[in-house]
């Protein structure tokens, strides 16, 4: 049987997600939510419902959520949306952001937008002495920090980075789309005035995510068109993926300390296992993780190759973020962290859910221990491993 092991890339759709989505995509549900009559209506009060099922799962209030096409139309929109409504206000952003905060930040910059870089320590969390001289220097607009990183699963402190953000008279964007689901989440004991989310990370659909925004930030919308979304996002509302989401987001809310429980026993058993193996160097080690996520390196090898002979062997990992798989560049977060680039090449990423078992980790790491030492054997003056 093969084994995924790579749900911080995505997540298979739960069937009890899949039964509340059926009727939106066949002709028992179609209605338009912006019109008036009964179709609408239906429709209308099928949007609301997911609206308060996704605001509950981080205890915001339903008038909150921006729903969006996923996590990066969610960072887009936070990071330019602000950009344009406060032009003259300097952007600072974590090292280690995933791309969908990355990207839009850099093409900020080329746009002359004053963007500064944040960063982190040894374990991948955030200097925050380096951050506060960053934010003593006045001026700022908007800092945009992760929750967890999705590559290591390092978490931030984020009230304490919204307190420092705040006394400043900024305000603070996050992109939790991976704490979502794995770890209680709260809107306003946060702090931030703009959190990302995305539905495939918790086992709902792909291409669908949300933007909780605070009623006292005003963002330009990316895309205008028929009011939807208080403005914000313009166009019919894709309604089988947003009940879908909502569907997810009450799901994980009921099923969150059970998922993060079985999450963090299969983790330990596959660290303990991990560090039996001579060399590996687990990342973030030493910081507060998510409960699922594991990233590791092993001295003297690839991970492309890792990953590969591991996939022959039925075993789905990744070597980083899944977004830049087909790179052979090293983690850009693990770069930042100070972890060497050999060894960041090596870096394999297994990220756990919930069909995962005791007896999948153990097959996971007679297979990878195999492999390692199948190549050391074969390529003299590999890392040697007994
Ligand atoms: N932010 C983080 C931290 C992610 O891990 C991802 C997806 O990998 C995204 C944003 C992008 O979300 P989506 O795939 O919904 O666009």
């Amino acid at each position: 049987m093969p084994i995924y092991f790579d749900h911080n890339a995505t997540t298979p759709l739960d069937p009890r997600v899949l039964e509340a989505m059926l009727p939106y995509l066949s002709d028992a549900a179609y209605g338009n939510p912006s019109s008036v009559h009964r179709y609408g209506r239906a429709a209308r009060q099928a949007l609301d419902e997911a609206r308060a099922q996704v605001a509950a799962l981080v205890s915001a209030e339903a008038t909150q959520i921006i729903f969006t096409s996923g996590g990066t139309e969610a960072d887009n929109l936070a990071l330019k949306g602000f950009a344009a409504r406060y032009p003259d206000r300097r952007l600072l952003v974590s090292e280690i952001e995933h791309a969908a905060v990355l990207e839009p930040v850099r093409a900020l910059a080329r746009q002359g937008r004053a963007v500064e870089w944040i960063p982190v320590d040894g374990e991948g969390r955030v200097d925050m002495a380096a951050f506060d001289a960053l934010l003593a220097r006045g001026n700022v607009g908007l800092v945009s920090i992760m929750h967890a990183n999705n590559e290591t699963g390092v978490i931030q402190d984020i009230p304490a980075v919204a307190a420092r953000v705040h006394a400043a008279g900024a305000a603070l964007h996050c992109d939790a789309v991976q704490t979502a689901g794995k770890r209680l989440l709260d809107f306003n004991f946060l702090g931030a005035q703009m959190l990302t989310l995305s539905a495939h990370k918790i086992r709902g659909p792909r291409g669908v995510g949300a933007l909780v925004l605070d009623k006292t930030l005003e963002l330009e919308p990316l895309q205008q068109g028929g009011g939807q979304e208080k403005g914000l996002r313009g166009g019919t509302e894709n309604l089988a993926a947003i009940v879908g989401f909502g569907r997810a987001a009450e799901l994980a809310a009921a099923e969150l300390a059970l998922r993060a429980a079985q999450a963090q026993a299969l983790r330990e058993r596959l660290e303990a296992g991990l560090r039996r193996i001579p060399g590996v160097v687990i990342f973030g080690a030493g910081a507060e993780r998510l409960p699922n996520t594991v990233q590791f390196g092993t001295p003297g090898f690839e991970s492309e190759t890792l990953l590969m002979a591991l996939d022959r062997k039925g075993i789905a990992v990744s070597s980083g973020s899944a977004c830049h798989s087909g790179k052979t560049e090293p983690s850009h977060v693990l770069l930042a962290m100070g972890v060497e680039p050999a060894l960041a090449l090596s870096a394999i990423r297994v990220s756990l859910g919930q069909d995962n078992t005791l007896e999948q980790v153990d097959r996971f790491l007679e297979t990878y221990r195999g492999i390692v030492q199948g190549i050391s054997a074969a390529l003299p003056g590999r890392a040697a491993l007994s």
